[in-house]
């Protein structure tokens, strides 16, 4: 009896097209991410992210461009940048996450999760006016417009246990300064 040989797919060729992109527009190599995973472990939004920043990471390296842009993560992603000041590797994570965001908001997609665009919104207002971010406000800006105050009472009590929570707003020391840097920012695009 003749025995069969299994048939052999298509083999997987990971694209690079994506991480050479965000090299050329950011400046960040994100072939230097060998998974030690200390980006993701101290993400505090892991909870509701499809895929930790980690993966992320090598989601970009293999290409996977159209499920990165469908993802929730880069929605959810608040740009706290506790996984750029972890990795070892000094990628900046909360920026390569921020720039697919931007390339979704380009594409015109649509976050997956139901009201993240609107989340994204009031964050860069809120970072616009004082240089850093005040959560309180935009938490509390958030809630009054989707009226999801108690759906988001446990996000805001752990942000507030992970000390990513201020109860007072702080603006950095030259305004004027940040001010016409966030201008130039807006006039590139959001680039380096
Ligand atoms: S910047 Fe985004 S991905 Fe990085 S730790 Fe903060 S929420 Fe997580
Ligand atoms: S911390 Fe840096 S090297 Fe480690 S998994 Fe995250 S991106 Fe990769």
């Amino acid at each position: 009896m003749k025995e069969e040989t299994p048939q052999e797919g298509p083999a997987l060729e990971p694209k690079r097209g994506l991480a050479e992109e965000i090299m050329a527009e950011h400046g960040e190599d994100v072939y230097r991410c060998y998974q030690c995973l200390k980006c993701s472990a101290g993400c505090p939004m892991t909870f509701a992210m499809d895929y930790p920043p980690s993966q992320v990471m090598r989601m970009i390296q293999l290409g996977q461009e159209e499920d990165l842009l469908a993802s929730k993560t880069i929605w959810v992603c608040v740009t706290c940048n506790t996984c750029s000041i972890r990795c070892p590797n000094d990628i900046d994570i909360a920026l390569v996450i921020d720039s697919l965001r931007q390339k979704a908001l380009r594409k015109g997609r649509h976050p997956a999760k139901e009201n993240v665009a609107l989340f994204h919104k009031y964050f860069l207002d809120n970072v616009k006016k004082r240089g850093r971010t005040f959560e309180g406000e935009l938490l509390a800006r958030y809630q009054l417009k989707t009226g999801q105050a108690f759906e988001n009472a446990g996000l805001g009590l752990r942000m507030f246990l992970k000390g990513r929570l201020g109860v007072l707003p702080e603006s950095v020391s030259n305004k004027k300064a940040f001010r016409e840097i966030y201008r130039r920012v807006e006039e590139r695009g959001g680039k380096k």
